[in-house]
Formats: C-alpha cells, sequence, structure tokens
C-alpha cells in the first residue's frame, strides 16, 4: 500500500528515527538528487537519505511507494481568511507567505492552524494625496514588525495611493529592511500593465516583492501574451525586483460597494468592465446573477464560490461586504509568466505561486505539475519555483531541498493523478489523502517580531532580513 502511515518500527533497540519516509522517489534539484531513496527524519530535520534505512531503528514508518517526494511546497502569496490553513495543506502547502488580509493571521493561527509554517505581511493605508511624512510613514512599518509580520504590503490595484506615496513606503521599507510587496496600481494607472511598469519606476533601485505579476496581464490595454511579453522584459534582469505568478484563471476581490455607489476596489471595477458590465452596484448584481461574479463563502469547511441567484442573495445578506472572485485571468499570460527565462537560463519571475490560502485556488501543485506533464517545466524547474524560490525569498536556508540537516517539509505528489496526497511539515504529517491532521503552527518573523509571536504560544521560526532574497538578489 503506497502512501500508508502509522506502520509502528519492529525492533526493541535504539529509536534513530522519529519517522522514516521509504520507497518514495524523492526529487530534489539543490542536491541533484533523483532517486527512489528513504528519508530518515529526527527533530523535524532531515537526518538520513539513502536506499534500505533500517526501518527497525524507526518510531514511525510511512511508505512512499509509488509517489514522488519533493521538498515542501513554499506559497510565497496567499490570503489567509477562515479554512485558509486546512485549504493550504490539502493543496500540499508546507510554508506561506500571507499577502495581508488584516491584523489577526497570527493570532488566529492557534485555532485556525494547520501545522503550517506562516510568514506575514502588513496592509499599509492608502494614500491618494501626497505621501505620508517619514516619521508617520517608519511609525506604520515599526508597528507592522513589532506585532510579529516580517513586512508590509501595498495594495496600490485594488486601494490606489498616489505615485509619491508608494514610492515613498518602498523607499522607507528599504530603509528599515521590511519586506515590501507591492500589488501594482496607483492613482495615475491601475492593476494591469501600465501599473506594472509604473511599479518597476517607483522601485527605482529600491527592492520590491512584485505581486502576482500574471494579474496585471489580463489584456486590458493589448493581447495578452504581447502585454505579457512587454511585462515580463521589464522585469527581465532586474536585480532590484523578485516575483511570482499563480497558475488559476479566476481572480480575488471584494464586492463591497462604496458610499459613491460603486465597488469600492478598483480591480472589481476593471472586472466588470472588463466583461461590459457597468461599474457600480447594479452592474455588479448583474455580473454575480449571470454567473460571471462569483462569491466566496465557507462552506463544509472550505472556501467555494456561489453565483447566479444564491451568489446574489449572499452578497446582498451580507451587505455587499463579501471576498469575490471572477474568471478574468488570461491562461496564455500564466503560462509565460510560469514559464519565461532569461538568456542566461533563469527565470525571469521567481516564484509560482497560488494567490489563495481562503481563497478556493490553491492549485500550484495541480496546476504546476499540469505544467510538467506537458512539458513545459521539468520536475526539477517545478520544485525549483514552488519551493526553491520561496525558501531564498523568505531566507529559509533550511528549506527549498531535502539534503541532511534540511527540514523535514515534504510535499508528496501522485504524479500519475498530478495531485498533492501527503503535506509533511517538520516530518509531522498534517494532511494525508485529503484529511487535514494538523495544528497550530510555525510563525516565521524577524526578531522584532519575535516577542509578539511568541506571546501566541506556537513555534517562532525567526529570519534575518538580510537573508530575504529581495534584500540579496541584488548583492549577488
Ligand atoms: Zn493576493
Amino acid at each position: 500500500m503506497s502512501g500508508h502511515c502509522g506502520r509502528q518500527g519492529e525492533g526493541s533497540g535504539e529509536v534513530k528515527y522519529d519517522v522514516l519516509f521509504r520507497w518514495g522517489r524523492i526529487v530534489d534539484p539543490t542536491h541533484a538528487r533523483d532517486d527512489i531513496v528513504d528519508i530518515g527524519v529526527s527533530g523535524g530535520k532531515v537526518v538520513e537519505i539513502g536506499e534500505d534505512l533500517p526501518a527497525a531503528e524507526a518510531a514511525q514508518v510511512v511508505d512512499l511507494e509509488g509517489l514522488t517526494a519533493l521538498p515542501g511546497v513554499i506559497d510565497t502569496h496567499v490570503h489567509i481568511r477562515g479554512p485558509a490553513h486546512r485549504m493550504m495543506a490539502r493543496a500540499g502547502i508546507c510554508t506561506a507567505l500571507d499577502m495581508a488580509d488584516g491584523g489577526d493571521v497570527l493570532t488566529a493561527m492557534p485555532s485556525s492552524g494547520a501545522g503550517l509554517n506562516i510568514a506575514a505581511l502588513r496592509t499599509m493605508p492608502a494614500y491618494p494625496d501626497a505621501p505620508p511624512g517619514r516619521e508617520e510613514g517608519l511609525r506604520l512599518i515599526e508597528k507592522a514588525l513589532t506585532e510579529g509580520s516580517i513586512g508590509i504590503k501595498l495594495i496600490g490595484g485594488h486601494n490606489p495611493s498616489s505615485p509619491a506615496a508608494t514610492e515613498k513606503f518602498i523607499a522607507l521599507a528599504n530603509e528599515v529592511h521590511a519586506y515590501v510587496a507591492f500589488h501594482v496600481g496607483s492613482t495615475e494607472t491601475g492593476s494591469h500593465l501600465r501599473g506594472l511598469l509604473e511599479a518597476v519606476a517607483l522601485a527605482g533601485s529600491n527592492c520590491l516583492h512584485v505581486a502576482h505579476v500574471n494579474s496585471y496581464l489580463r489584456g486590458i490595454t493589448d493581447d495578452p501574451v504581447r502585454e505579457a511579453l512587454e511585462g515580463l522584459g521589464a522585469l527581465e534582469g532586474k536585480r532590484n525586483l523578485v516575483s511570482e505568478s499563480y497558475l488559476s484563471i479566476i481572480n480575488g476581490t471584494g464586492g463591497k460597494i462604496g458610499d459613491d455607489g460603486a465597488p469600492t476596489s478598483h480591480v472589481t471595477r476593471n472586472c466588470l468592465k472588463m466583461a461590459g458590465y457597468a461599474p457600480d452596484r447594479a452592474g455588479l448584481r448583474a455580473a454575480i446573477a449571470d454567473g460571471y461574479g462569483q462569491v466566496q463563502i465557507e462552506e463544509g469547511g472550505y472556501t467555494v464560490l456561489v453565483t447566479g441567484s444564491r451568489g446574489v442573495s449572499v452578497w446582498e445578506d451580507r451587505d455587499t461586504d463579501v471576498s469575490m472572485s471572477f474568471p478574468v485571468n488570461k491562461p496564455e499570460a500564466s503560462f509565460l509568466c510560469a514559464t519565461r527565462k532569461d538568456a542566461s537560463g533563469e527565470f525571469v519571475v521567481d516564484a509560482i505561486s497560488t494567490d489563495g490560502g481562503g481563497i478556493p485556488r490553491n492549485v500550484a501543485v495541480e496546476h504546476g505539475l499540469a505544467l510538467v506533464r506537458y512539458g513545459a517545466l521539468s520536475l526539477d524547474e517545478f520544485v525549483l519555483k514552488t519551493s526553491t524560490a520561496g525558501a531564498r525569498m523568505l531566507g529559509l536556508a533550511t528549506k527549498g531541498h531535502l539534503g541532511e540537516g534540511a527540514d523535514a517539509d515534504i510535499t508528496v505528489v501522485d504524479e500519475d493523478l498530478g495531485v498533492p496526497v501527503m503535506t509533511i511539515v517538520g516530518g509531522r504529517i498534517v494532511m494525508a489523502h485529503g484529511i487535514v491532521y494538523g495544528d497550530g503552527g510555525t510563525i516565521i518573523t524577524t526578531a522584532k517580531g519575535e516577542p509578539a509571536a511568541r506571546e501566541t504560544g506556537l513555534n517562532v521560526r525567526v529570519v534575518d532580513p538580510e537573508d530575504f532574497l529581495l534584500f540579496k538578489k541584488s548583492r549577488q
């Protein structure tokens, strides 16, 4: 039986391994490994890799025959809300960077966690006119860090700031080495190609994480392939930028209607305009009724999308304040973002993310493996983009590979079915065959956030901002 767990070692001698994962195909490009071998885990770490490790010396033996064990998926763009942890565990995600869904991501983890490793960013308020003063900007960033986040997120695409305010936040975050990610767009542009080009300019020589690159290439300004080639061309060779893209057709936005009668999110307005709906209450209502606008609800322990008359009643019952999705991402643009390399053979976009979490599109593994089956990525490249890159982005030297001494974070996939079947974090099985066993988890934070993170009672992993790829890439 493959993928089964729980058999106790039969030896009476010393327990050498807490868990022995045996007979799986291990693919780890960092160590040029692609073999059917066993992995011995002790204290949450990989302590030995080899053939025929002694099962009698393991407290637990898990057979992975017929399955493939990859360095644990690190998702560099998620939104943690509701059942997000469980949804990520089911999707094979071991570690994730929350892109700012509010202040309670870390404090809610003791009750909502599924045993995963989580880092978080804090959303900065919008400054549509004058930029914040230096003191004010630094105070907001400092607050984010001391509350446990590793940095900040600017959400210009949804809630735009002026270009000057955006530039200011990027510069201040760089000054104090806080992580800084940007959903592009300002009062002068929007969440599209021109916003992306503006973001590159606003960063100047400062370091910036350009969030979900594919989502700016929806064919709003030009044909999506031409947009993608231009947008990727603008990112290529920029040592001060890191980026990710995702592989889902649906986006994530809000359905809230503001006092002016228009959706408060500029992304939602764009989505309506793209499909010929008016960017107002009546337009959004019609879009949901027609099945184009999809409302996120929690059902059966997970987030699902509802539309049509049911979607409209949920939207109205909640006074329009719902999370929503529209099928607006262009597969041709997502494909190019996932696969495009520069002349030196490096990927232009560093990582494949999901932009999922509580949004039901945690498809990095399923859709990424589809690209592998198609021949657009090798399995090694899939690992680089879904694990190794994320480890470098978050400064986690013991993740992103499966060498001896690495954290025993493993995503087990069934290559024939193209799905994740087991999520292992620190040697602990947090999900197997769709059943989530994990709870709690580990907060990834900086020294500044460590006291707040410790207060949660969860495990804490302290990272050094100097190790973030964001700040390292330009030095390499
Ligand atoms: Zn996002």
